[in-house]
């Protein structure tokens, strides 16, 4: 964590704890390798090589093979129907050496997230978009949770910021960021409010938080003016601005006024990745035990 210029917020990098995380990862997946005799394996379910979020996702290639988890791409050409892409998702459920599941998004406009987020087995879900494990997460019980909502909350955890008791603003009500960011904060003990496009005073419900979740996917929405003096402020949207990354939180001028901020790139990023790997470990985990569940049953 880097130490604040006077003036300015406390950054709060992902990329430290990141590396914590990883090599903690490291030492579980050699672990469940050297007592399984195979790697974990998680499977990417990518259509059509040139969609937007293939470099995030072999990003996250990367990051396994450098912790020893075997990745790797189910690849289907861009024209892919519902039907193969879903027959496709079965297989890899059926397959035992495959222990996790990320399905490329946003889908091609043709095929309907519903048909394909509901045939992924919950239990190899490990970036939390099965309606079960969204359900589980509604209910307070221990499900997969949404990675980049994880990390949004984690950040905070794992960089000592208080919760518990105070009052947190999420901008942003996705299903993938926004809605589980909130129910994780509420969860904490956060008193939370959730902002969307429709809400009529954003600097109101902004301006009382103690802690600022952004996830709008809108460069610039939040600038210091709009903060209460010594919030802390989670940026996770991720927007290109002029061939530069950047977030939906005015950097500039909301570090001047947070007591600490997460930085974009290298805030929220990072730490979602790394978390990814621990869901993903821990579903091979799980799925090794109902294996051995299955044989010692069988030898009864
Ligand atoms: P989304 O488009 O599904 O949802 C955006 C949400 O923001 C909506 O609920 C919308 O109502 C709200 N919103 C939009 N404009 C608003 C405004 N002017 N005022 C208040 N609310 C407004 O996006 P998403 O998938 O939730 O992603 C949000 C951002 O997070 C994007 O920038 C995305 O790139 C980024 N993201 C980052 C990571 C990461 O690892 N850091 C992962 C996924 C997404």
């Amino acid at each position: 964590m880097t130490e604040p210029e006077a003036g300015r917020a406390r950054l709060l990098e992902g990329g430290p704890i990141a590396a914590e995380i990883r090599a903690a990862v490291a030492e579980d997946v050699a672990t469940f390798t050297a007592s399984r005799g195979r790697p974990p394996g998680l499977a990417v379910v990518i259509i059509g090589r040139d969609a937007p979020s293939t470099v995030y996702l072999e990003q996250i290639l990367r990051g396994c093979a450098k912790v020893g988890i075997a990745g790797r791409f189910a690849e289907l050409e861009g024209q892919a129907t519902e039907a193969s892409i879903t027959s496709a998702i079965r297989d890899l459920n059926d397959d035992p050496t495959v222990d996790g599941i990320i399905v490329q998004m946003p889908l091609p406009p043709s095929i309907r997230l519903r048909a394909i987020v509901d045939c992924i087995d919950p239990a190899k879900d490990i970036d939390g978009i099965h309606p079960l494990n969204a359900g589980l997460l509604r209910l307070g019980y221990d499900g997969f949770l949404p990675a980049t909502a994880h990390a949004a909350v984690e950040i905070l955890r794992r960089s000592g910021i208080e919760i518990a008791g105070q009052d947190a603003t999420v901008v942003g009500r996705s299903a993938v960021v926004g809605m589980p960011a909130a129910f994780l904060l509420v969860r904490e003990d956060a008193t939370v409010t959730v902002c969307h496009r429709r809400t009529r005073d954003l600097t109101e419900h902004v301006r009382r938080a103690d802690i600022v979740i952004v996830a709008a996917g809108r460069p610039g929405l939040i600038t210091g003016e709009m903060l209460k003096p010594g919030a802390v402020v989670v940026d996770v949207g991720i927007n290109v601005v002029d061939g530069r990354l950047v977030g939906d939180v005015d950097f500039e001028s909301a570090s001047r006024v947070a007591a600490a901020i997460t930085p974009v790139p290298g805030g929220v990023g990072p730490l979602t990745n790394a978390l990814l790997l621990t869901h993903l470990i821990r579903a091979a985990e799980r799925q090794g035990r109902d294996a051995l569940a299955l044989i010692s049953g069988d030898s009864a």
